[in-house]
């Protein structure tokens, strides 16, 4: 039997720790993995590109266990009430190749962006970061605001999104809820708006396009800029003037990957970079200067949905009932009758169990 996650389950999870708490929680599970950067086997993900989309695949492993995402990004959705991003994935032991957990991914994506985010600025932004620019108020927003209020201490969000009742929808689900109180939530009328006075910019819009949501004339010295949204080919944020920066200091996750698909797909091959492991184990400094502009070119790495998944198996085994398991792998008595034992005619039904 495998474990199972569903909606029903992450919601019960994610509301028996609180938003806040358990975005920390992983935070510090993705930063411990990143420590251990040298021991994971990496590999740019695997995408198939249309259109309208993408679709990808993010294998990672250990050597102990092995986990992989499938995810995909369709900005057009939402105009036909669908989701821009859903994901489920698998975490499995080396060992044996069999599955342990398999889960959705759609609501632990956003959980683990909003972990990696403020995880990345913590280690970049300046120690006095109080306000922030949310530009791009879709599926993400909410689990952004809620990571930075509680990792960084973000007390003034500033939002922009060239759909009005995004933002509207974004203040609704903030509004009320008893782990913010004492956030200002500020409506903007403009991307530039949004970030005067900003200490932290996160954009996290989507486009399938080059899209130029800040431009070097929104930019102050010492910003710390958490650029979400453009992670495909094609599908930028950021003008690349504000990479060109003399202040600039641009951090990635794994860099064969960023290169094709962050920001700096914009630049030549040589532009320089640091990838976030060599950050946290102390080979190079997220930030060295009080008037640096940090920008963290985010495109989401395989390793923080394998923490991800990880951190949810951790959880549902501390749970003592009601963990939810499928059979997706047969449970033989004699390993080599798989035939006998499942289709065949005198297969002897599987042992009856909660079915997801
Ligand atoms: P969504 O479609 O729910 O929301 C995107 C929002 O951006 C929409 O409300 C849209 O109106 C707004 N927008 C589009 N163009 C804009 C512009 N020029 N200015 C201001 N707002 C604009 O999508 P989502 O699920 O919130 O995802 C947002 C983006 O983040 C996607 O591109 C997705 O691929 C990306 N993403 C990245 C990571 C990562 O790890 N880096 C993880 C998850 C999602």
């Amino acid at each position: 039997m495998v474990d199972y996650i569903g909606i029903g389950e992450i919601r019960r999870l994610v509301r028996s720790i609180g938003t806040g708490e358990f975005i920390a929680r992983l935070a510090a599970e993705i930063e411990d993995d990143y420590r251990r950067w040298g021991e994971f086997e990496k590999s740019a993900r695997l995408a198939s590109h249309s259109p309208v989309g993408v679709i990808e695949l993010m294998p990672i492993t250990d050597g102990r266990l092995y986990s992989f995402k499938y995810v995909n990004g369709h900005p057009k959705n939402t105009a036909a009430g669908l989701l821009t991003v859903t994901a489920f994935g698998v975490l499995a032991e080396v060992e044996t190749g069999y599955p342990l957990l398999l889960s959705e991914l759609t609501v632990t994506t956003a959980l683990r962006t909003a972990a990696m985010s403020p995880l990345a600025a913590r280690w970049m932004a300046r120690e006095d970061s109080r306000v922030m620019a949310l530009i791009g108020n879709g599926a993400q927003s909410e689990f952004q605001a809620i990571g930075f209020h509680r990792m960084i201490g973000i007390r003034e969000l500033r939002l922009f999104d060239v759909d009005p009742r995004a933002t509207a929808k974004l203040e609704r689900n903030l509004r009320g809820m008893p782990e913010l109180r004492g956030l200002e939530v500020v409506r903007t009328g403009s991307a530039a708006e949004a970030c005067r006075g900003a200490d932290i910019v996160t954009t996290v819009t989507a486009d399938k396009r080059n899209a130029v949501i800040l431009t070097p004339p929104m930019v102050r010295p010492g910003m710390h800029l958490n650029a979400v949204g453009g992670d495909c080919p094609g599908k930028t944020e950021l003008h690349p003037g504000i990479l060109r920066m003399p202040q600039a200091r641009v951090v990635v996750e794994y860099e064969p990957q960023s290169r094709l698909e962050g920001e700096i797909q914009q630049m030549a091959p040589d532009f320089r970079v640091t990838e976030f492991a060599d950050v946290v184990r102390g080979m190079a400094p997220g930030r060295a200067a009080h008037d640096e502009v940090t920008i963290f070119d985010s495109v989401g790495f395989a390793l923080e949905d394998y923490s991800a998944l990880r951190f949810l198996h951790q959880l549902l085994r501390e749970e003592r009932s009601g963990r939810r398991q499928i059979d997706i792998v047969p449970e033989l008595r004699d390993p080599k009758d798989l035939f006998g034992e499942t289709v065949g005619t005198g297969a002897v039904p599987q042992r009856l169990h909660r079915s997801a």
